[in-house]
């Protein structure tokens, strides 16, 4: 793995100034988008170019090509506002700030230049990693590129590729060199438009807002200007900083369920009395509030470390110990909101549903819970493969 992190913050803002623009943000731009979005299964392109105006994507991109040059723990507070009012669209600006910083960290002058378009919001990237051989397992990616002349020939399938078909440029690890496994693949930056490029979208019951799509490569010619000086090692590496932005996000979302579910518990009576009066509903929405302080805790603790100047292999625990506890936190928080929503809970006329439903994806992405496990065991020195 590579132990060094490509960069560090350079700049800092004032965090309870920029919080407040976060929420306001989301509240302005999310707040009207994200039903009609869940509903159709479409993604609101018009909310990315919101996005760009309000300088949310590239939080942590160099100045020199648009971004902010700020740090993991803006862009954490970022990504836990907007996933408060919805975290599918907050998704879709994590999936813009992962594959942007492979473009501009690995990248040569042109692809440097399409993520300035990215972070503009002139262009939509996707990251297009998974295979439906290889989920966890990354190093069992298939798609293959083999070299024709000055140009590559890409051929092969990836799967769950969030807003692949919406895309401008997909984002795209393949193997270059199979004699060499993990080793021989790189990235290329592939124009979706491409002869021999076709998206169809997977039906899900969750991310609705930010589809979705199986990507097909037929014999996809690929200009060699277009490849990227990053393969496994880089998007590993990546996955750091994704985590905690993965675990920013669970947080604002089992915030906003803890929110819903107090208040009903305040306001809804059975037996004569508030049913939050009832120690049972009380006590489960206490625990609740521990589970999310920790998940704050742990969350902000890791961007923090992250953006100080330790290697980066050394804030892989502080990383899968936050990710873990933010992906097992919000399924629990999100069902006891659901629970004290009773039977209206199960209805659209009440979130608790919609709720606990986007929260099931929480301990399957960007390494599953056992990944995690896996990972924080190894830190610990157990021989854990
Ligand atoms: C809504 C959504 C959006 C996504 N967006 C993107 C995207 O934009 N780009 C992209 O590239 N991918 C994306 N993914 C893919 C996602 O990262 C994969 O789904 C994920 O890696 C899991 O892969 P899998 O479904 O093949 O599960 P598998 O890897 O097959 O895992 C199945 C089960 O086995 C367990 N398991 C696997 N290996 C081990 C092990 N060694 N030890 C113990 N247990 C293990 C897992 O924890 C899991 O419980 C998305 C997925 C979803 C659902």
């Amino acid at each position: 793995m590579n132990q060094k992190k490509t960069r560090c913050p350079l700049k800092t803002v004032d965090r309870t100034q920029f919080r407040d623009m976060c929420a306001r943000f989301a509240a302005a731009e999310i707040g009207p988008r994200w039903r009609a979005a869940d509903r159709d299964k479409i993604f609101p392109r018009d909310f990315y170019a919101a996005c760009a105006r309000a300088g949310l994507i590239g939080i942590t991109a160099p100045e020199d090509i648009g971004g902010s040059d700020l740090g993991a723990y803006e862009e954490a507070i970022a990504m836990e506002e907007m996933s408060k009012v919805n975290p599918n669209l907050a998704v879709s600006v994590l999936v813009q700030n992962v594959a942007g910083s492979i473009l501009y960290d690995y990248g040569s002058p042109e692809q440097r230049d399409i993520a300035r378009d990215v972070i503009a919001g002139n262009c939509l990237v996707a990251i297009t990693v998974t295979e439906p051989e290889a989920g966890n397992d990354v190093q069992n990616v298939k798609t293959r590129a083999r070299r024709d002349g000055d140009d590559w020939i890409v051929d092969g399938l990836k799967s769950f590729i969030t807003l692949g078909g919406d895309s401008d440029v997909l984002v795209t690890l393949a193997q270059t060199d199979t004699s060499r496994g993990r080793h021989g693949m790189q990235f290329f930056a592939i124009d979706r438009r491409s002869p021999g490029v076709t998206c169809s979208q997977i039906e899900t019951y969750v991310n609705r807002p930010a589809p979705t799509y199986r990507v097909q490569f037929d014999n996809v010619r690929v200009p060699e200007r277009r490849r990227l000086d990053a393969g496994f090692k880089e998007i590993m590496t990546g996955f750091n900083r994704e985590r905690i932005m993965v675990a920013a996000r669970w947080l604002g979302h089992m915030q906003a369920a803890l929110n819903w579910a107090r208040d009903y518990a305040t306001k809804r009576q059975q037996f004569g009395r508030l049913i939050g009066a009832n120690q049972s509903i009380a006590f489960s929405l206490a625990q609740a509030h521990v589970d999310v302080e920790a998940t704050r805790h742990l969350t902000y603790h890791a961007a923090e470390r992250y953006d100080s100047d330790i290697p980066v292999k050394d804030v892989i625990l502080d990383v899968s110990t936050a990710k873990l506890l933010a992906t097992q936190a919000v399924v629990r928080v999100t069902q006891t909101a659901l629970h004290i929503g009773g039977g209206w809970g199960l209805t659209e006329e009440l979130p608790a549903m919609r709720l606990a439903l986007d929260a099931m994806v929480a301990p399957v992405t960007v390494g599953s819970w056992e990944i995690q496990l896996r990972a924080i065991a190894r830190e610990m020195g157990l021989p854990c493969n």
